[in-house]
């Protein structure tokens, strides 16, 4: 039995990891503020004697033993890391430099929860791990964007400089059941819209485009990740490379729900990456991974999950 620390456990993602470590035979202690994530999200998992909550911030230093560290801590959507901004990079940063010195201290291997927006608006179209990106230091997306970009540099030091035992994924759109029903993230923005027979609200004309990952995907390719040698310390990108325009996401949606919802136009956001695609030869090679679950059959379950949740 392993003892895993996972930063941002109640959140969407934190929470089916902590669900899947569980069910695998592990001990699992969550580290979270509470900022974005809920009790609500881990409240079946309770019961279990194996499973550990602890409410701490990880800008603030942390002590405890594991073997492995997942650092999910950070908040995923727009509306939500642009709030505080500051906080946002302190959660990367610093939050990467506390669990990174943990995992030194400790000997702990730890997987870095980075993001396909390290990518910025690609030039580079499927995006690879060896494209560098391009990203806007001083735009609306950076204090997320940077802050993720910061925090592979440190993992990637302390692997070289204090052979910390490092994984950094990098993770492309992802969603499903937990994922919040206000955090403005596009699927479940349509899916609640789509549901309550409100306009679906599309930024721009539509034509900008996502690759959309089931969580269920994404969770076995983190746990596949982390169960690597110890020689594999470079990123992974972990992503469903089924792409799709936010407009067709919209019809595939309305269609599901069999909502009688109009579709409206609004302004797209500064800095919204025109088009989006994870590269997974690698995940392919070195994890032998890949996403099993269709766009459609994920958002018949995400849609079940919102019909639920918002008593419908
Ligand atoms: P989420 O907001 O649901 O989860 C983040 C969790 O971290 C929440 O429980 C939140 O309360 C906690 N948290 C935030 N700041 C904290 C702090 N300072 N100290 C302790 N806990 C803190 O988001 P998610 O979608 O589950 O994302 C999880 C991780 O995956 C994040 O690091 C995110 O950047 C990354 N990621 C997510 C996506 C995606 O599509 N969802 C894509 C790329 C990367
Ligand atoms: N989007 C949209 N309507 C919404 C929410 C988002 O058209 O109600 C668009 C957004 O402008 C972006 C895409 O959907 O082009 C994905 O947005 P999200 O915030 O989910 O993810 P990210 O932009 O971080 O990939």
């Amino acid at each position: 039995m392993k003892r895993i620390l996972i930063t941002g456990g109640a959140g969407f993602i934190g929470s089916h990891l902590c669900e899947q470590l569980l069910d695998e035979g592990n001990e699992v202690i969550s580290v979270d503020n509470y900022f974005t994530g809920a009790k609500s999200n881990i409240i079946h998992l309770l019961d279990n004697p194996y499973f550990e909550l602890i409410r701490h911030d990880v800008t603030m230093p942390f002590f405890i033993e594991a073997d492995e560290i997942y650092n999910m801590a950070c908040p995923a959507s727009p509306i939500h890391y642009q709030y505080n901004a500051i906080k946002t990079i302190k959660t990367s940063v610093m939050g990467a430099i506390n669990m990174l010195g943990l995992a030194k201290r400790i000997k702990a291997k730890i997987l870095q929860a980075s993001s396909s927006e390290v990518y910025g608006d690609p030039k580079i179209h499927p995006q690879p791990e060896t494209y560098w990106g391009n990203v806007n230091p001083i735009g609306p997306r950076s204090c997320y964007d940077e802050g993720k970009r910061c925090a592979e540099s440190l993992f990637v030091n302390y692997h070289e400089q204090n052979n910390v035992r490092t994984k950094i994924a990098r993770i492309f759109n992802t969603y499903g059941p937990r994922m919040h029903p206000n955090d403005g993230r596009v699927v479940s923005n349509f899916i609640v819209q789509a549901l309550n027979g409100q306009d679906i609200t599309i930024y721009g004309d539509g034509s900008q485009t996502r690759s959309f990952q089931y969580v269920d995907d994404l969770v076995n390719g983190l746990i596949k990740l982390m169960e690597t040698p110890d020689s594999i310390t470079e990123p992974v990108n972990i992503g469903n490379p089924d792409e799709f325009s936010i407009k067709e996401l919209a019809e595939m949606i309305i269609d599901i729900t069999g909502s009688k919802s109009k579709i409206t136009f609004e302004p797209l956001p500064a800095d919204d990456p025109t088009q989006r695609k994870p590269d997974i030869i690698k995940a392919k090679e070195m994890l032998n991974w890949e996403p099993k679950i269709k766009l459609e059959e994920g958002l018949i379950k995400t849609i079940d999950y919102f019909k639920k949740t918002l008593s419908l």
